[in-house]
């Protein structure tokens, strides 16, 4: 009755994962509904033992073991989906139904009590190996530091639990015992069970969550089109930058750039085609400069760069060149060759500027660019030029424009 008890509470805390996950089905995230239906298996299994007192022993044994051999398989399946690799169903399932073959063997059959508690631990620690290999080998695919060491500890802490329970009932010489009636190993293996399977499940919740949120973060962070960074981090950057010039004195070069009538693009090779022109602008940009320079886009055509600690013949020298790197990489849409061209206004940060400041000012020089003939780089004149209005995307640009004209 206490065992029934213990396995009762082993079941209820495996189950803290299950409501949680449940909700992840809407997002159609890979591997969610067979961590969902893993879980509820893992439950059933335990609480099938739970039941002992008022279901027959080829009722209940049969059952346990059954749904935990197919709640490590739909895991396995499961993290490989959420990885997007190919799923492997029919061999995972295969494997799980000869296992599950045997342990109605060894207790329809001659009951071998023995046999299926290595059977069981050999196949967890197996299947446990596996699912920590592949996490392991997709170990980068998370940012946030301690999510996929949990997993791994939790997994290889399941894995490790079943070769000791193997370990213990072969070489140990421990007779075999029901888990029912446990002996102390018995009961250790209990206990830790009651540890290693709920930490599982909650650790695949809370791989599940962080990817989410990773995802979510990125799209916050990048642009959706051009893979540039987005508007609001680019200006977040800006004033963080801005914040450390002011405080240890540092160098700072913005440059403001448009692309040169993109608007013809648009209208000879519709909407379609402006959208391949901006992520190959963007492309372009970015291989011309420094890896450690930020390159975002404001809205629309319009893009800036950050430029650190750069003097100001160098910051014009590499706004030349992400110029020059334009010209001199023209797209091909439609089996024509589309050329492209970008003017940029460059300021360089003075004590006390703000976010708006160096914008308007690097808009104002931009405003010239364009009205000397486009394609060319103008420096922002020193002192103040108005404030950079807090619009979006190109009616920012352009407002900008005609407060400088
Ligand atoms: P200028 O040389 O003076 O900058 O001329 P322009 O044609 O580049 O500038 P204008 O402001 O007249 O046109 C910008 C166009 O960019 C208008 C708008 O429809 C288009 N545009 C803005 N965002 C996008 C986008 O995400 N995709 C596409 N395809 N077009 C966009
Ligand atoms: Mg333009
Ligand atoms: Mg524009």
């Amino acid at each position: 009755m206490t065992t029934s008890l213990f396995f009762l509470m082993w079941g209820l805390a495996t189950a803290l994962a299950l409501p949680l996950l449940v909700p992840f089905h809407a997002r159609e995230i890979g591997g969610v509904k067979a961590f969902t239906a893993a879980n509820a298996l893992a439950v059933l299994s335990l609480l099938a033992y739970a039941s002992s007192a008022v279901v027959p022993p080829g009722v209940y044994v049969i059952v346990s073991n059954a749904a935990w051999v197919c709640s490590l398989s739909l895991v396995y399946i499961g993290v490989r989906q959420f990885f997007c690799m190919p799923a492997h169903v029919l061999r995972t399932a295969g494997l799980g139904a000869l296992c599950t073959l045997a342990f109605a063997l060894m207790l329809y059959g001659e009951d071998n009590l023995g046999g299926r508690m290595l059977l069981f631990s050999a196949y967890t620690c197996a299947g446990a190996l596996a699912i920590g290999r592949l996490i392991f080998r997709q170990r980068g695919r998370l940012q946030t530091r301690g999510v996929m060491l949990y997993l791994m500890v939790a997994i290889f802490g399941l894995a490790a639990l079943h070769a000791l329970r193997v370990a213990v009932y072969t070489v140990g010489g421990q007779a075999p015992a029901s888990m029912l009636d446990p002996s102390p190993w018995g009961l250790f293996f209990i206990v830790c069970g009651a540890v290693t399977v709920p930490a599982l499940f909650l650790a695949l919740l809370l791989l599940v969550q962080t990817s989410l949120s990773e995802q979510m973060q990125a799209a916050l962070t990048f642009d959706s089109l051009t893979r540039a960074y987005s508007r609001r981090s680019i200006l977040d950057e800006l004033e963080r930058e801005l914040r450390r010039c002011k405080r240890i004195g540092g160098r700072l070069a913005v440059l403001v750039l448009d692309i040169d009538h993109f608007k013809s693009i648009n209208d000879r090779h519709g909407h379609a085609g402006g959208d391949t022109a901006l992520r190959h602008y963007a492309q372009v940009i970015q291989r011309a400069v420094r890896a450690s320079d930020r390159f975002g886009r404001l809205g629309g055509e319009e893009f800036v760069l950050l430029m650190y600690d750069c003097d100001p013949a160098r910051a014009l020298v590499q706004a030349q060149r992400v110029c020059d790197a334009l010209r001199d990489a023209p797209l091909h849409l439609q089996g024509a060759e589309v050329p492209m061209t970008t003017s940029g206004g460059l300021a360089l940060y003075q004590a006390g500027d703000t976010a708006d400041g160096i914008l308007a000012r690097a808009d104002a020089a931009l405003y010239r660019a364009k009205q000397q003939g486009r394609d060319r780089v103008e420096m922002a004149w020193t002192g103040r030029a108005a404030a950079r209005p807090q619009l979006d995307g190109a009616s920012a640009l352009r407002q900008g424009e005609e407060s400088t004209a």
